[in-house]
Order: C-alpha cells, then structure tokens, then sequence
C-alpha cells in the first residue's frame, strides 16, 4: 500500500448503520482535513458514494479505510458522485481501471470536463472571472501559480455511464436511493435520498457546519441555484445526514434553515454595502458580506 509522505492523517473507515460505512479520507486543503466516501451494502458488494481525491498515496488511504471495515475496492460495483470535484469524483478513474465498474454523476459536469481536456484554458477562465471579481494581480498571481503546481486531483475524467437525474433510483441493500438534483454549491451536484429510513448523503450540499461554497463563474446565479436546491432538499423530510465532510447529523431541518439565513443575511448586508458606497467590486464587498 502506497503510504502518504506529507501527512500523519490516514483513511479511517467507520460502520455507521448495519450495511452503510463511512470511509473518511485526508485532504490537502487547509481548513478542511477530510471527505467522506460513503460505502452502502448492494448484494455482493457495494455501491460507493463518492471517491476521494486523487493524488499520490490517496489510493493507499482508501484502501485501508476499507480494510478497516472488511471491505475492498473491488468490490465496489457502482461509483456515484455528488458532484464533479475532485474530492469527491477524483478517484473515480482509478476505481474504474480497478474494478471495470460504472461512474454515475449529473450531467452539468462541464465545470470539470473542461479543467481535465483543457486546464491551461480552464484556469486561464477562472483566473479572468476572479480579475473581473475585483481580485488584485499580485495575490491572484500567486493562487494561480500554487494551484498550477498542485495538480488537478483527479485521475482522469471518467466519462458517466449514466446521467444522475431526477428519477434515476440507485439500488442497495438499503432500499433505493432517489436523485434530487442540488446545483449551488457546483452546477453537477446531487443529493441522494433513501425514502424508507430517510437518509441523504448530502456531498457538500449540506455539511455539519454551516459554511456555503459556491463554484462561481459557470451558472448565471449560483447562490439562487443554492437556495432553490434547499427547498427540494427540505420536502424530502430527511432524518440522518451523511455528508461530503465531517460527522454525520440528524437535525436535518435545522441545518437547512442557517444555511438560508446565511445567505440571506450576507445578501443583504451586500446590499446594504452597495447603497452606502456605491458600485464596488465582488472582491471590496467580501468584508462586508
Ligand atoms: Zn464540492
Ligand atoms: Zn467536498
């Protein structure tokens, strides 16, 4: 097993119900130490919920969170991502190499596709998105070259078998897990709801700490997508969260009521910003929001 040079933290894995594992992955990324792969019992295997992030070592972390619960990549039999990014859809191509398995993922996956066939063009986008925002040329400069060296953190980009859908239903053990489609936090993300027992596996739509994230510059509205995506989100009455990060937690509704306050107060506290001093940019108005 390939071991991690730079970090102490190693791949855990945790049965959290009776044929549903958390397999909860390092991260590079400070402020946010760990994803969670979700691993669900489906007859002779399992179908997994989200990869983890693919760089040097990170096949290893995975592989010994599932050692820890008697489990292996090979038997995973379906891939099914929350959304494009790379923590949750970066290992999707070597599990496929692996296992010859399906990827299911949402169809509004271009804000990925495009950094995988073309990243010069991708980054150059963003970076022109963030210069438009207001963002000063030296600190950007800076970003732009730290993630130029970071690499992308995914395998490949595995093309989906299968668009995940409103009405597209995953097979488990559990019973079947409904797709709601969540854009906002990215335009492909997807939230997995399992009616009986009420659970959803959230990804990054819903998190035990409220902290909103949005993947700006490829929809016209995402913070609008967002808040649309926490009405659909809120009628399915779900009882036990299982997100992208972090524990899972019951106070489903909760969560979803201080998300919208967030946003909302941040909007109008942006407002609010704009009356006093007039135009400003995206970047002057951040303190204010
Ligand atoms: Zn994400
Ligand atoms: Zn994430």
């Amino acid at each position: 097993m390939a071991q991690p040079a730079r970090r102490k933290e190693l791949g855990r894995g945790e049965r959290v119900l009776p044929g549903v594992w958390r397999l909860r992955l390092p991260l590079p990324y400070p402020g946010v130490p760990h994803c969670n792969a979700w691993a669900v019992a489906a007859g002779d295997g399992i179908v997994l919920f989200d990869t983890g992030m693919h760089e040097s070592g990170s096949m290893g972390h995975l592989e010994r969170a599932m050692e820890q619960v008697d489990l292996c990549v090979e038997r995973v039999r379906l891939v099914v991502c929350t959304h494009g990014h790379p923590d949750h859809f970066g290992q999707a191509g070597t599990i496929v190499d692996r296992t010859g398995c399906e990827v299911w993922m949402h169809p509004d996956n271009g804000h990925v596709r495009r950094g995988v066939e073309d990243p010069d063009a991708a980054w150059e986008r963003r970076i022109e998105v963030a210069r438009h925002s207001g963002v000063p040329e030296e600190p950007l400069q800076a970003y732009a070259q730290a993630r130029r060296e970071s690499g992308s953190g995914l395998s490949r980009f595995v093309e989906p078998a299968r668009d995940l859908v409103a009405g597209v239903e995953v097979e488990t053990d559990l019973g079947r897990w409904t797709v709601t489609e969540t854009p906002g936090h990215a335009p492909s993300h997807v939230c997995l709801f399992q009616p009986e027992r009420r659970l959803l596996i959230s990804g990054d739509h819903l998190l035990g700490r409220v902290s909103p994230y949005f993947d700006f510059g490829h929809t016209p509205d995402p913070a609008g997508e967002f808040l649309t995506s926490l009405d659909r989100v809120e009628a399915l009455g779900a009882r036990l969260c299982l997100s992208g990060h972090g524990r899972t937690f019951t106070d489903v509704q909760a969560h979803i009521e201080a998300n919208r306050t967030l946003v909302s107060d941040r909007l109008s506290r942006v407002v609010e910003v704009l009356r006093e001093r007039g135009p400003i940019t995206a970047f002057d108005a951040v303190p204010h929001g």
